[in-house]
């Protein structure tokens, strides 16, 4: 009985130095949470998994969903949970034409790291209480359910697009924890919600926020442009826009959002790069121009394909030369989506291209998607419509 007390102003004091340290060496927001699993986010994460809204992610598989609904299995004996947020990225207005988007949290180098280098100082702290003292870093590797431990530290709520909304960089933020033995007062939750707002749903593309909280991937433009490698689906392109990597429309229409201190950071890619550029890039250019950044997560294939979708939405004449080179590329899901933004932007030339490609094309799929963007590209000449961009 006598211990109890000490014990917990013990719990509370360190609970006070190690957020005083995660303000200090920069995070925005800093909670802390019990170790207990996270029994809600593990049930109704598999249950999405189950409704296959996460096909596609093979490495988010139901074991791993388990997994990281339990900090224990990362530090055996866990009792406390360190949850930080990093604001990150300025916003800039996109200048329209043909050129590309990527999302803000792409902006700068790869975060991963710099949240782990500022994270080491306070897991040190921990390490410092006492022999028996152990305290492991994640930093979103889908190690942790990085959302449900910002939720429970008390920063932060769930919005219906998904995200994590806090009260002063709203959804801009990225995670980080650090998992330990060590006991520390945890904070308790905030009882905040989105009310009736409905814009993100209402807002997305491609209707990928099926109910409040609860994105398809199959649909969203993040999983499609950045985990994906399989083709976009012909019926969601359009509604890529100019987004060649990721996507942040539904937090960009976010009324939190609005309100927002963003952190100024480093740019380490432009934010809007001219789709030509992007279509001619060669793969040795490609791992120079966006080598320590996540655009590497898309691959070259993968931004090329994305590259091609935009095109064919916001493109036009500029684009046409790369996008004829690429009918002939040795990749046919590149020849496939170079055919689809050919249609899509039209005109003569392109029709006498895609023509003169499908007479030769192999792969069963690229016919196919040859012959649709010719009926698309001949239905517009019928209506005497050109694209913009196009003489
Ligand atoms: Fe929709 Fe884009 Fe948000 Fe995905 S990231 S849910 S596509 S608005
Ligand atoms: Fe919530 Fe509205 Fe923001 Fe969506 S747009 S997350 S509903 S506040």
């Amino acid at each position: 009985m006598s211990r109890a007390p000490s014990d917990r102003s013990l719990a509370r004091e360190l609970a006070e130095r190690v957020k005083t340290e995660a303000l200090r060496v920069g995070f925005h927001a800093v909670g802390i949470l019990d170790a207990m699993p996270f029994e809600r986010e593990r049930r109704v994460s598999l249950e999405r998994h189950s409704a296959q809204y996460f096909t596609g992610m093979s490495w988010l598989t139901a074991d791993r969903l388990r997994f990281s609904s339990d900090v224990s299995n990362l530090v055996p004996g866990a009792r406390s949970v360190v949850s930080v947020a990093l604001a990150y990225g300025s916003p800039r207005e996109w200048e329209g034409g043909a050129r590309g988007r990527i999302a803000r949290y792409a902006w700068s180098t790869d975060y991963h790291a710099e949240i782990k280098t500022r994270l080491v100082g306070v897991r040190d702290l921990l390490l410092a209480t006492s022999t028996d003292a152990a305290a492991a870093v994640s930093v979103d590797t889908g190690r942790v359910m990085d959302r449900a431990a910002a939720v429970r530290a008390g920063y932060g709520w769930y919005g219906k697009n998904a995200m994590v909304l806090t009260a002063g960089a709203g959804s801009w933020v990225l995670l980080g924890e650090i998992i330990t033995n060590v006991r520390l007062e945890p904070d308790e939750p905030l009882l905040t919600w989105c009310g009736s707002c409905t814009r993100c749903m209402d807002m997305c593309p491609t209707g990928a926020i099926v109910a409040p909280g609860t994105i398809d991937a199959r649909r969203c433009i993040s999983y499609l442009t950045i985990e994906n490698r399989d083709w976009i689906p012909r019926a969601l392109r359009r509604g890529l826009g100019a987004w060649i990597f990721g996507c942040d429309v539904c937090q960009e229409v976010c009324p939190v959002n609005s309100h927002a201190a963003l952190a100024s950071g480093s740019r380490a890619v432009d934010p809007e790069p001219r789709l030509a550029e992007i279509l001619m890039l060669s793969e040795p250019e490609y791992r120079r121009r966006f080598r320590h950044t996540a655009v590497m997560r898309a691959g070259f294939k993968g931004l090329k394909r994305n590259a091609c979708v935009a095109a064919g939405n916001v493109g036009g004449a500029e684009e046409l030369p790369a996008l004829r080179t690429l009918l002939t590329d040795a990749d046919p899901c590149l020849r496939g989506h170079a055919a689809w933004a050919m249609g899509e932007i039209g005109g003569t030339d392109a029709i006498a291209d895609l023509n003169r490609c499908g007479a030769h094309e192999p792969d069963e799929r690229v016919r196919d998607e040859i012959a649709c963007a010719l009926v698309v590209a001949r239905s517009r000449a019928g209506r005497g419509e050109i694209k913009r961009g196009h003489p």
